[in-house]
């Protein structure tokens, strides 16, 4: 019998059968990869060293005839004293009347339930009658199964695992089986299935979590590899003293997360092979300029750049900001939907031979008709909001162009690998020096009032005002009203300045004309929706006011708060909320405390688990069945599996293009490994 026969091989029912077939249960595999959701320790104990009310077990003798009583129609109660161990115990069942006939004075009893100290009852929950012995060790609780019993299906998978012809071929190369004293496959799932105390789940499940995000984190590797090894790349000479004096001639000095970034890009660009890579960081750390110096790098070696944005105020102010930035030398121009006609031309005309170097733009940039002489690499800000399709159709502009992908949320490093394992990945983890301090203040809706005298200082001043309307979830009319209210509401508390209102149902022109307005200062205070730019960069706005802040996420909250403290002047930012759960509570109390996107990422992990995150990757992550990312122990094993999987697939895809059988640390792969690997680069599902 293999892992791949039909579940059918242990000899059930076809009714049974297709009741597993149902839940997903197909193969022996199926079955045994299916785990316990949780342990029932099965050990009967001594009564008298209970000394907390709690679930227990207990074997014992039945010394008196059961009582039973009905309090209801079809509701009873069945009451049995127990000698456990010369100690009394009484043991209760609730609407099993039938079990009173089995139970007559000398029966052996197994019961499991939680445990009343004081009256020396147990609940029973789970029961066995007349076992010779207690069962003993760690029972299993398996997720439910309709049309298969919790115990039925138990027995399957002893079935399954205590037959000799089983056949668990090992999928972990075996230097890493050893490295980390691992049970093997069939051993670590006897573990987890059959245990004979809790310290045996733990062992099973170290190995077979290990697995689990080895065999993910390989095809990701294996996918990487794949892109790498593609023929399409390019090594581009970077000039690293025209690099090193357009970083010298920047208004501020790189911060040390920046200057790490900013030589693994470089290095990558030199290579021959194909650059895919995320650079990401906390709001405010300056990815922008990183991007900008990479785009000059590549240009420094002969070949041009592009940068997309998804919106156009984006677009303009990136523009600005490498204008700027770059050294006269690099010849810019900005591309968008609204760019007339004949400049356009003009742009396209300079981008196919090579006169202009870098051209930011939006979704226009893959217009196609839009062809460049020598695009070197593409940079893509906001990843998210762009589809494969348009990411890919920008690098097809070009042959062997690098890709950089920007993400404005930051993700802790662990998470980043079980996201985008396929790609490498540079963290900007530090904020430059000289920022202006941002407040963190949480206030009630009761106190509104405060708020506005606040901004009415601030404005005076001369500074500038965001006020985030609250976000109701599926419902874009509401939305709407109420930042529709909120606006109508600033505009009479604050009529002697200019208040103007951004939301997601205004035409994409006239949303990019408010939001122009604002960073222009021609509106003092600034009304949205979420729909305001996570990427605009006003320094004079201070103020930050996000009304019904616990509908937001943590790093939505975070980001929002991003928009101020980009000048000197210390900037504030104001949760209005009137949370009432303790979760929304702490996640707010968390914001007010902590500045480091990277800490609030892990604590909305924890909080709301990974789906909720970010809107990062839409195809989200895989649903692990064993490894858990909310748990900080997981994401260690995760980033030791990553670590480990792209040696191994470097590995095969070295020994394959040699025509060597593949091999890891001078062993062979296990056969079952290379089966998967296989099937990964017979489908190379892109994953981007
Ligand atoms: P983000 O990572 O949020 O996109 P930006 O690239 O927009 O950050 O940078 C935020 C602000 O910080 C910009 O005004 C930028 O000019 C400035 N900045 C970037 N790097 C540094 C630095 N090393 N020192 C000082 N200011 C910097
Ligand atoms: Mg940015």
């Amino acid at each position: 019998m293999e892992l791949s026969s039909p579940v059918d091989a242990l000899g059930l029912t076809a009714k049974k059968a297709a009741a597993l077939r149902r839940a997903g249960v197909e193969t022996v595999e199926d079955l045994l990869y299916r785990f316990p959701l949780r342990y029932e320790d099965a050990r009967p104990v001594d009564p008298a060293v209970l000394r907390a009310d709690g679930p227990a077990a207990f074997y014992g003798v039945v010394t008196d005839m059961p009582v039973l009583k009905f309090f209801a129609p079809g509701k009873s109660r069945l009451a049995v004293r127990l000698d456990v161990g010369g100690r009394p115990v009484t043991a209760v069942w609730f609407n099993q009347p039938y079990l009173k006939a089995r139970l007559a004075p000398g029966t052996a009893v197994w019961v499991y339930g939680p445990y009343d100290v004081r009256r020396r009852t147990v609940v029973a929950q789970r029961t066995e009658i007349g076992p010779a012995r207690p069962p003993d060790g760690v029972v299993p609780v398996y997720p439910a199964t309709e049309g298969v019993r919790p115990k039925e299906y138990r027995a399957l998978v002893e079935a399954a695992l205590g037959r000799d012809d089983l056949e668990v071929p090992e999928v972990l190369p075996p230097a890493i089986v050893r490295r980390y004293r691992f049970p093997d496959r069939r051993a670590a799932l006897r573990l987890v299935h059959l245990p004979a105390s809790p310290d045996d789940v733990a062992r099973g499940k170290r190995r077979l979590i290990y697995e689990e995000l080895f065999l993910f984190q390989l095809k990701l590797a294996l996918l990487r590899g794949l892109r790498r090894r593609r023929a399409t790349g390019v090594a581009k000479p970077v000039d690293e003293g025209r690099l090193r004096r357009a970083i010298e001639a920047l208004p501020f000095r790189l911060t040390g997360a920046q200057a790490r970034a900013l030589r693994e890009i470089v290095a990558e660009l030199r290579s021959p092979e194909a650059m895919y890579r995320l650079l990401q960081g906390d709001v405010g750390s300056g990815k922008t300029v990183v991007a900008a110096l990479a785009l000059y790098a590549v240009v420094t070696a002969g070949f041009q750049g592009a940068l997309m944005v998804p919106t156009e105020v984006l677009a303009m102010q990136h523009a600005r900001t490498l204008r700027k930035l770059l050294p006269l030398d690099a010849e810019l121009a900005l591309l968008t939907g609204r760019t007339p006609p004949a400049a356009r031309e003009r742009i396209l005309e300079r981008l196919r031979d090579g006169r202009l170097d870098v051209v930011v733009g939006t979704h226009a940039l893959i217009q196609e008709d839009i062809a460049f002489r020598r695009l070197g690499l593409a940079v893509v800000d906001e990843q998210h909001r762009f589809g494969v399709a348009e990411r890919r159709m920008l690098l097809e502009k070009g042959e062997g162009t690098d890709i950089l992908l920007m993400t404005a949320t930051p993700i802790p490093r662990t998470l980043a690998l079980a996201y985008f394992g396929d790609l490498d990945v540079s963290t900007i983890d530090e904020l430059p020096k000289g920022r202006g301090e941002v407040e963190t203040l949480w206030t009630t809706p009761a106190r509104f009032g405060a708020v506005l005298d606040f901004m009415r200082r601030e404005l005076q001043a001369g500074r500038q005002a965001y006020v985030i309307a609250p976000l109701i979830e599926a419902s874009e009319k509401v939305d709407f009203e109420n930042a529709l209210a909120l606006y109508e509401r600033l505009r009479t508390a604050l009529s002697e300045f200019r208040v103007g209102l951004l939301h997601g149902r205004l035409p994409g022109k006239e949303k990019d004309a408010v939001m122009q307005a604002f960073v222009r200062g021609e509106l003092d205070v600034l009304v949205a929706t979420t729909v305001v730019e996570v990427g605009v960069d006003v320094p004079n706005a201070t103020v930050m006011v996000i009304v019904d802040a616990e509908r937001f996420g943590l790093s939505q909250l975070h980001q929002l708060r991003g928009r101020v403290g980009r000048g000197a002047a210390k900037s504030t930012c104001i949760l209005v909320s009137d949370a009432r759960t303790e979760i929304a509570r702490e996640r707010l109390r968390t914001l007010v405390e902590t500045r480091d996107g990277f800490l609030l990422a892990e604590k909305d992990l924890e909080l709301r688990g990974p789906g909720d995150l970010f809107g990062v990757r839409q195809s989200g992550l895989p649903e692990f069945r064993l490894a858990d990312l909310t748990s900080p122990y997981d994401r260690t094993v995760l980033a030791y599996a990553h670590r480990d999987a792209r040696a191994v697939a470097d590995a095969l895809l070295e020994a394959r293009s040699a025509g060597r059988p593949p091999a890891y640390e001078g062993e062979p792969l296990p056969a079952a490994l290379l089966r998967l690997a296989d099937d990964v680069l017979r489908r190379p599902v892109a994953l981007d």
